[in-house]
């Protein structure tokens, strides 16, 4: 029964602001349906769809787009189809990595409609200056972009910055990011004034724990309930869906496994400790053992790209010390992706960033490794796969983070909350 999910206490705004976001989250999930099927599928009366639909189209969020097709005999009258549009409602998602920094757009749809990456030397600008240049790059952004869509204004509903360390996410606060050298770091202050008034939100989380939620709504593992993303960079981070939802742990910190101890008398890591799985299996951590770099997180500069180039190009040639380190570094992703495996026993670990340039020469060894390191049978059922996000998966997770926020209270967006 619908009256079970809301609160007691719960007032007609309350109730149709949730049923607002069913109808959204409906067409957002499963893609355009009509009237009719909305209100089968979520329990609502079909005159309630009906006057919720109107509203949102009046708000531009919802069209009708013609009718669809009847799937068969005795299945009633084809209705019209109402799917998303929202053109006008555009997030932002943004990254600071190590070595670059990115700015992705989509409207309430979740079409892409612009992407910028540079290669920038986080490590070395500091704090201050790698966040202003990622507010430059966000206000290039917004200067590029058409200031209408569809004859309507546009709405920035916000701004996601993902980053490769510990999050306060309620203060905005990066708690402790090793790689970056950044130690509580409150973000938005840098971030300056011209772009806080120009969003209408501003959000700033891990790096894989929006990549995983990229991954399980539109990369190629979405929809899978229980799935690890780890991050191919410089750092190796751990985003977990479990349930169909973020399992961040009690304070947000979890998923840290880039800096599970494998060896504690093993390389040093780029987090002052030893042995971490990221530093054996970090990019950085790759370019030592083949000879392209110096030990530690403080390897070659340059943008991924460049780095990854240097290692594909002596694969290819079959230089022995480069795939002997592929195979060592197949061999490790394989280790920690078990220990991952036994405690969580998700559908899929997929491997994001730098291993997708590089699948083809680690997975062999890596499937090896894994197999061996499970205990159960049939692998626990668990897959071990490449993402086809690539380096744009924490900006599109961010984007999308800040698209739910909008389906959860789109009037809060675009009028005077009614509350
Ligand atoms: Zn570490």
């Amino acid at each position: 029964m619908r009256s079970s999910t809301i609160p007691a206490r719960a007032g007609h705004t309350d109730i149709r602001r949730n049923n607002l976001e069913v109808v959204l989250r409906h067409l957002w999930a499963v893609g355009p349906d009509s009237r009719a099927g909305i209100a089968t599928r979520a329990g609502l009366t079909r005159a309630t769809v009906s006057r919720l639909v109107a509203e949102l189209i009046g708000l531009g969020l919802v069209g009708e787009t013609g009718v669809a097709a009847a799937a068969g005999r005795g299945q009633g009258r084809p209705g019209t189809q109402l799917a998303l549009t929202g053109r006008h409602i555009l997030a932002i998602g943004a990254e600071i990595n190590v070595d670059y920094l990115a700015v992705l757009v989509v409207d309430l749809a979740n079409r892409e409609i612009y992407q910028q990456r540079r290669g920038f030397d986080a490590q070395r600008a500091g704090a201050v200056q790698s966040i202003r240049a990622l507010a430059g790059m966000c206000g290039e952004c917004l200067n590029a972009l058409p200031v209408t869509f569809g004859g309507r204004d546009r709405v920035i509903a916000g701004l996601g910055i993902a980053v490769p360390g510990l999050v306060d996410e309620a203060h905005g606060i990066v708690s402790c990011a090793p790689n970056l050298g950044w130690d509580n770091v409150p973000v938005l202050p840098a971030l300056g004034e011209d772009l806080d008034r120009r969003t209408a939100a501003i959000t700033v989380g891990n790096d894989a724990n929006r990549a995983a939620i990229a991954e399980y709504r539109v990369g190629s593992h979405a929809g899978t309930p229980n799935l690890v993303y780890v991050t191919g960079e410089v750092g190796i981070g751990g985003g977990m869906i479990a349930g169909g939802k973020p399992l961040l742990g009690a304070r947000g910190y979890g998923g840290e496994v880039g800096h599970m101890t494998l060896d504690p008398d093993g390389p040093v890591c780029g987090c002052g400790r030893q042995g971490c799985w990221e530093a054996f299996v970090g990019l950085n951590a790759l370019l030592a053992i083949a000879g392209q770099g110096a030990p530690g997180s403080r390897g070659l500069r340059g943008s991924p790209e460049d780095k990854i180039a240097l290692i594909v190009a002596g694969a290819e040639a079959g230089d022995h010390r480069t795939l002997a380190a592929l195979a060592e570094l197949g061999r490790y992703v394989g280790i920690g992706a078990a220990n991952i495996a036994k405690i969580m026993n998700p559908d899929v670990i997929v491997l994001g960033g730098y291993f997708t340039a590089i699948a083809e020469w680690i997975l062999p060894a890596a499937y090896e490794s894994f197999r061996a390191g499970l205990l159960a049978p049939d692998s626990a059922g668990c897959e071990l796969a490449t993402s086809t996000l690539g380096f744009m998966a924490a900006a599109r997770g961010a984007a999308i983070d800040i698209l739910d926020r909008v389906i959860s209270n789109p009037h809060h967006l675009l009028t005077s909350d009614p509350q």
